[in-house]
């Protein structure tokens, strides 16, 4: 993956791709101190580019550091470097880490880097299993507690549970993994945020220890605006064999059905493929008026 073509955007300048080197002393890399985003453009524009922006910044900021660049020098970075790529239909991926000025716990010195790099991600999941919905297994890591870790942060540290639980999943023929909070309750994918329908109803678990997906505020406007009932609540294991549909959202993820979270199967209804298609236009950027 580190010699794709193209530049990559590091620390203000633009790098050939396979130049974006960093020390092994590098403070993110031995202790975790590092925020990223996932963002994806579209007919060449960045889906709520802003919204992600603001969420790095605010990530960097929990995890205690600034980010030397500001939210419109970010954007800016962002678009031109999409132009750069010559790429319409991309990823994103901005990250902000310590450097290797100093070596230990604390490195409260060491240079905050940015750096953005932008490749073709056509889909997260197989697209033909994405049709057919994805199957799931029970993760046996949980959510931390927000007093553990601080879950509101998109922070590198926290993928940690998030890759080791996907690989257990894919270990035994899943695709992914459903994980519970440590209180038991249901959480979230490694990658994406859930979602059930039962009588026409979509069920969300309340994001107090993961992420608030701007995939899933985004699916959660769609729904309602289509006149959808969405109930954000505590939601129970147990309660998987009482739901028809499940779903997953996030920016690579986008709405991808679910048909099985171990024991429990789930049809690919007419909620899941309505919220995919209006998701699919919604990202879209709205049409050129034909003057200009
Ligand atoms: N949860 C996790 C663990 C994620 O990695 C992501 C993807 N960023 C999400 C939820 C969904 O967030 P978003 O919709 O903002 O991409």
């Amino acid at each position: 993956f580190d010699q794709l073509d193209g530049y990559i955007w590091f620390n203000g300048e633009f790098v050939k791709w396979a130049d974006a080197r960093i020390h092994v002393l590098t403070h993110g890399l031995h202790y975790a101190s590092a925020v990223f985003e996932g963002e994806r453009a579209y007919g060449g524009q960045i889906f709520k580019l802003r919204e992600h922006t603001e969420r790095l910044h605010e990530s960097a900021r929990i995890l205690g550091f600034t980010i030397p660049y500001s939210v419109e020098e970010i954007d800016a970075a962002c678009n031109e470097l999409l132009v750069k790529q010559r790429l319409e239909d991309a990823y994103v991926r901005p990250i902000a880490w310590r450097g290797s000025e100093m070596m230990g716990v604390s490195a409260q010195k060491n240079r905050i880097n940015l750096a953005i790099a932008i490749w073709e991600w056509p889909s997260y999941f197989d697209p033909e299993q994405r049709l057919k919905g994805i199957r799931l297994d029970i993760a046996e890591y949980c959510r931390p507690d927000p007093r553990t870790a601080p879950s509101k942060s998109k922070a590198a540290g926290l993928y940690m549970i998030c890759t080791l639980s996907k690989h257990a999943a894919e270990a035994k023929g899943y695709t992914d993994a459903m994980m519970l909070d440590w209180r038991g309750q249901v959480a979230e994918a490694t990658g994406a945020n859930i979602f059930f329908v039962k009588d026409g109803v979509l069920h969300t678990p309340v994001p107090d220890c993961f992420l608030d997906g701007i995939t899933r505020r985004t699916v959660i406007d769609l729904a309602r605006r289509r006149g959808l009932e969405v109930v954000e609540r505590v939601i129970m294991p147990d309660e998987l064999e009482g739901f028809e549909q499940c779903f997953l959202c996030g920016t690579a993820a986008e709405v991808t059905p679910v048909s099985e979270i171990g024991p429990y199967s789930f049809q690919v209804g007419e909620i899941t493929r309505l919220l995919m298609n209006d998701y699919a236009e919604e990202v879209r950027p709205r049409q050129r008026m034909a003057a200009e």
